[in-house]
């Protein structure tokens, strides 16, 4: 039978007087990749934020297996286990890629060295340029070190903010594929994206948000053969 491990009910996140996530609910599995999908501004980052802690939600629940999340400090939510790789790559400029991964176990007592291998293993790239100022990496190897950062705190729910963004064709299937490693290792990822049919290509099911509510939902096949998702997010007529 599948566990529950992250269960979302209608969650209301503003600000000020602004509704961005407008009463949603959703649920993931253990070991699933669940996306949402949506255009900008459809309330995406919003939702990852405020299951990460880092803003609070209105009112509604997240409940992370059986524990309430919502009104616990973001520190707390990552030692649980739920970590998030940020959209925008967020690195640290003026440290090195491996200092910037290290930082990612922030909530650890000591460093685990298998752990930083494993992210190597993932991420040969970083391992290569592990000495280097994160500020002069190219925006692919940023993103790669952003999702290993969020690795190292060996989190069971990895919540992934548009690792596709900005990136060119070849490193979106690269990055992509390394997803697809992560899962297959064990690791529930909650991805959001823009990029549709990337994100369907490696979903088990996903979510369409518009304008901060739940438009649709399915498994990845539903979702590619709905005319409506081909037409507004698949780019076909
Ligand atoms: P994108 O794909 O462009 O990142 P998104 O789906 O992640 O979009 P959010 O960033 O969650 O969307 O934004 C949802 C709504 O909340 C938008 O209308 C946005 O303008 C608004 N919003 C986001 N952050 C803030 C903020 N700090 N203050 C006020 N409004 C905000």
């Amino acid at each position: 039978m599948s566990e529950k491990i992250l269960v979302v009910e209608n969650l209301v996140v503003s600000y000020g007087s602004i509704e961005a996530v407008k009463g949603i609910s959703f649920e993931v599995d253990k070991g699933e990749l669940v996306t949402i999908l949506g255009a900008n501004g459809a309330g995406k980052t919003t939702t990852l934020r405020t299951i990460s802690g880092l803003l609070k939600a209105k009112s509604g629940s997240i409940r992370y297996k059986g524990l309430e999340l919502t009104s616990m400090p973001a520190h707390k939510i990552v030692g649980l286990g739920i970590s998030q790789s940020p959209e925008g790559r967020r690195v640290f400029g003026t440290l090195t890629v491996e200092e910037n991964i290290k930082l990612g176990a922030y909530t650890k007592a000591k460093i685990n060295t298998s752990t930083l291998e494993w992210i190597y293993e993932l991420f040969p790239r970083l391992k290569e340029r592990k000495n280097q100022l994160a500020g002069t990496l190219s925006g692919g190897e940023q993103q790669m070190l952003a999702i290993g950062r969020a690795l190292m705190s060996e989190p069971e729910v990895l919540l992934l903010d548009e690792p596709s963004l900005g990136l060119a064709p070849v490193l979106v299937k690269a990055i992509f594929e390394t997803i697809k490693q992560i899962k297959e290792e064990g690791t529930t990822i909650l991805l959001v994206e823009q990029n549709a049919k990337a994100a369907l290509k490696l979903a088990d099911r996903g979510y369409v948000l518009e304008v901060g509510k739940i438009v649709m939902e399915g498994t990845s096949e539903e979702l590619m053969n709905s005319p409506k998702i081909q037409e507004a997010y698949l780019g076909k007529k």
